[in-house]
């Protein structure tokens, strides 16, 4: 009886969701951002199903970097070889850095949307979900640090995306949350146009500064931000932790450029 009635309850929330995807899609009509298609099911947000399983199938296309997720070149087959690497990322200072998938397609117009909305949908809570399930040695990672906002920024946009995604994975993982460990002490731009790497770096160094140390103190922290392009931001606040007395820092951004080279 109770079998049957869970099953029921089960069944009417499914419907009841598929209804509410219904009302809301003709309430707020919106086209995919990627391919401009309809876009049916509410959980998808900026773009539509076929753009998700297009940027899911390219996120497991391909060699990635074992350090930094940079997007390597084929190997000629037969050869294969595990824990390849770029060669550009060995001066970074964590551990190792993945991403949900390439910036792109499904995952661009969602990294953007969240920029305006601070609230991830259930297609980016799941793709997030399974990103920190693929990382090496998830089991050991004790906290969670979202890349901080200079408190100017904040002012201006009302939240910090990186924290957005960083509440929702904690609430996904139990893991805890320390978005008051470090902040930013330095207003720097997140990613000028014709800026080059080195200059980037430079601009970067010590932007952050550790609030609560006993926070950071003997942990294994995982970086959380949106974006990660040339890797520096990600970097300046690894070694900002790791000089804070962290035992190991790695990194996880709900995208990666691919075609930004670390010099
Ligand atoms: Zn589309
Ligand atoms: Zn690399």
């Amino acid at each position: 009886m109770i079998c049957n009635l869970n099953k029921f309850f089960d069944q009417a929330s499914r419907i009841s969701a598929t209804l509410r995807d219904a009302a809301l899609a003709t309430l707020y009509p919106s086209g995919c951002r990627v391919c401009g298609d309809m876009i049916e099911s509410w959980r998808d947000g900026a773009a539509c199903s076929n753009c998700w399983r297009e940027i899911e199938r390219k996120s497991l296309a391909g060699d990635l970097c074992a350090k930094c997720g940079m997007r390597l070149e084929p190997l000629p087959s037969p050869v294969e070889i595990t824990d390849r690497r770029c060669g550009r990322c060995d001066h970074l200072a964590f551990a190792y850095a993945r991403a949900c998938g390439p910036y792109e397609g499904a995952l661009r117009e969602s990294v953007l949307r969240l920029k305006l909305h601070p609230h991830l949908t259930a297609r980016l809570r799941e793709a997030l979900r399974r990103a920190f399930a693929a990382l090496p040695d998830s089991h050991l990672i004790e906290s969670i640090v979202p890349v901080p906002l200079h408190s100017d920024r904040l002012a201006e946009r009302g939240f910090n995306q990186a924290e957005v995604i960083a509440r929702a994975l904690a609430s996904l993982t139990g893991l805890r949350l320390d978005s008051s460990a470090v902040i930013r002490v330095k207003k720097t731009e997140k990613h000028r146009a014709g800026m080059g790497a080195r200059e980037r770096a430079r601009s970067l160094e010590r932007a952050f500064r550790i609030r609560a140390p006993r926070l950071v103190e003997n942990r294994a922290a995982l970086i959380i931000d949106d974006v990660m392009t040339t890797g520096s931001t990600a970097h300046e606040l690894a070694e900002t932790l790791l000089n804070g007395g962290a035992r190991v820092v790695n990194v996880l951004t709900l995208a990666r450029a691919m075609n930004e080279f670390i010099q």
